[in-house]
C-alpha cells in the first residue's frame, strides 16, 4: 500500500502524464534510465516506417528525399534546444568516446602552445582511455616524445588549483557516473577560463534531465550520450557541442568524408566543411539517429526546470526513506545529500551490494551495481512516480534484511 502522502505527491506532479509516453513492462520499477533510457511509445512505429518505407521502398533516394543526410544536424539542433545551445552548435554522431577524442584533439589544436591536459581522476574510464590514446598518438615519434603532452589526473575538489598557463584543456564529467556528484557548470568553466584553459564537459548523465544553459554558462566544448536520458536506444549516437566562436579554428583528426566541405565531389584531399559538419566522420547510422530523434522529441515535451525539481525531490525522498531504515541494515548514503550537488541519481553503499542488486532486480526493482560496493539508482524524472521510490525502498529494506543474519 502506498502511503497517502506519497500519492499526494504523484497527484500534484506536473510531469506525471509523460510517463504514458514510454513503454514499460508492467510492475517493473526501472531505476536504470541513466544506463539505458526506456523505450518511447512512438519509437517502434517510427522505426518501422523508416525501415519499411524509407529503406524498403525509397532505398538510396532516401539520402536526399527523406533527408537522411541531414539527420546528424537536424537531431543536433533538437539536442541544442535541450541543452541551451544555438542551432548549428550540436551534431549527433558517433559514440561519446569518439566524440570526446575529436573534441579533445580540437581543444589541443585551439591551444597549440599548451601541453597540459587535466582530467578528473574519477572520470568515467572511457574518457580517460581515449585521452591516453590521443596523448600517445600525438607523442609518438617526436623528439622528447614523452614530454609532448601531459595527462594529469586530480580529484574533482582540487582540479581547479591545478589549472595554469600551460593547461590546454580541463575535462570534467558534469555528473559523476557512480556518486552522482554534480559540478557547477558555469563556475568551473569560468574559473578555468581565467587561465585561458578550455573546459570539455561530458554531459552523459545530465543532458535531458535539467536545463543546462550551455551558452549562458559560457561552455565551449561538450559531449553527451544519446541512449541514457535522451532515450535514443541501445548504441544510438551521442552528440558533441562546440560553441560558434570556436568552430572556424577548430580541427579534428578523424577527417572522414562526411566532414568534407563537399563529400560528393570525391576530391583527393580533405577540406573541412565550413561548419560543425567537419566534426562528422563516416556515414551516419540512420536507424539509431531516427530512434534518437524520437527520444529527443519526447524530452522536448517536458519543461526541464520541472524535471530538475522533480529529480531533486525523488532523490530527497529516496534518501529520507533510507534514513528512516534500521541502521543495523548497514546501508550508507554514498551520493551528495545536498540536492544542489546531486544529479538525477542516488547511490548507497552496502557490504553485500553485489548480492543485493541481483535480488532487487529479481523482485522488479532495477538499478545497478558498481564495484566495489555501490548500489546505484537512476531517477528519470519523466518516467518515475514518487510511489515507485517508496516501493523501491520497501523492497530494498526486505532484500537487505534477508542479507543480515538476525542477532
Ligand atoms: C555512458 C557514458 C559514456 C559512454 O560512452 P560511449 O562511448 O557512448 O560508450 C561516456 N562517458 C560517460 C561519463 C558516461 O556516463
Amino acid at each position: 500500500m502506498t502511503p497517502a502522502w506519497i500519492e499526494t505527491l504523484d497527484a500534484a506532479d506536473p510531469l506525471a502524464p509523460l510517463r504514458r509516453e514510454f513503454l514499460l513492462p508492467d510492475g517493473l520499477i526501472y531505476l536504470d534510465g541513466n544506463s539505458l533510457g526506456p523505450l518511447p511509445r512512438r519509437t517502434p512505429e517510427i522505426l518501422r516506417r523508416v525501415v519499411e518505407e524509407e529503406w524498403g521502398d525509397d532505398l538510396i533516394s532516401s539520402w536526399a528525399d527523406n533527408d537522411w543526410i541531414g539527420l546528424p544536424q537536424r537531431v543536433g539542433d533538437k539536442i541544442a534546444r535541450l541543452i541551451g545551445a544555438r542551432p548549428g552548435e550540436v551534431v549527433a554522431a558517433d559514440s561519446v568516446s569518439v566524440n570526446l577524442f575529436k573534441l579533445l584533439a580540437a581543444a589541443l589544436s585551439l591551444r597549440p602552445d599548451r601541453r597540459k591536459i587535466l582530467f578528473e581522476a574519477e572520470s568515467f574510464p572511457t574518457d580517460l582511455y581515449m585521452a591516453e590514446g590521443l596523448v600517445d598518438l600525438l607523442s609518438r615519434g617526436r623528439d622528447g616524445s614523452a614530454a609532448a603532452y601531459r595527462l594529469q589526473r586530480c580529484s574533482h575538489e582540487k582540479i581547479l588549483d591545478e589549472v595554469d598557463e600551460d593547461t590546454a584543456v580541463v575535462c570534467l564529467n558534469h555528473i559523476h557516473y557512480r556518486t552522482g556528484y554534480l559540478h557547477d557548470l558555469a563556475q568551473m568553466t569560468a574559473a578555468a577560463r581565467e587561465h585561458g584553459a578550455l573546459v570539455l564537459w561530458d554531459l552523459a548523465h545530465s543532458a535531458g534531465t535539467m536545463p543546462l544553459g550551455l551558452n549562458d554558462a559560457g561552455v565551449e566544448l561538450a559531449v553527451g550520450c544519446g541512449y541514457k536520458f535522451l532515450n535514443g536506444g541501445p548504441g544510438c549516437p551521442g552528440f558533441l557541442y562546440l560553441a560558434k566562436p570556436l568552430q572556424e579554428a577548430a580541427r579534428q583528426p578523424l577527417q572522414g568524408w562526411m566532414g568534407h566541405a563537399d563529400p560528393f565531389a570525391f576530391e583527393g584531399s580533405y577540406r573541412p566543411s565550413a561548419d560543425l559538419s567537419r566534426f562528422l566522420c563516416g556515414t551516419p547510422p540512420i536507424l539509431g539517429l531516427v530512434a534518437l530523434e524520437a527520444g529527443c522529441d519526447l524530452v522536448l515535451k517536458a519543461d526541464l526546470g520541472q524535471a530538475r525539481r522533480k529529480a531533486r525531490r525523488l532523490g530527497d525522498l529516496f534518501l529520507d526513506l533510507v534514513d528512516g531504515l534500521d541502521p543495523a541494515l548497514g546501508l550508507e548514503v554514498a551520493c551528495p545529500r545536498d540536492a544542489d550537488r546531486r544529479g538525477s541519481q542516488v547511490c548507497l553503499r552496502h557490504p553485500h551490494a553485489h548480492a543485493v542488486m541481483p535480488e532487487l532486480i529479481r523482485r522488479g526493482v532495477v538499478g545497478d551495481f558498481r564495484p566495489p560496493d555501490i548500489l546505484r539508482f537512476g531517477l528519470s524524472p519523466l518516467v518515475l512516480r514518487y510511489r515507485d521510490i517508496s516501493r523501491a525502498v520497501e523492497v530494498l529494506e526486505a532484500v537487505v534484511r534477508a542479507q543480515v543474519p538476525p542477532e
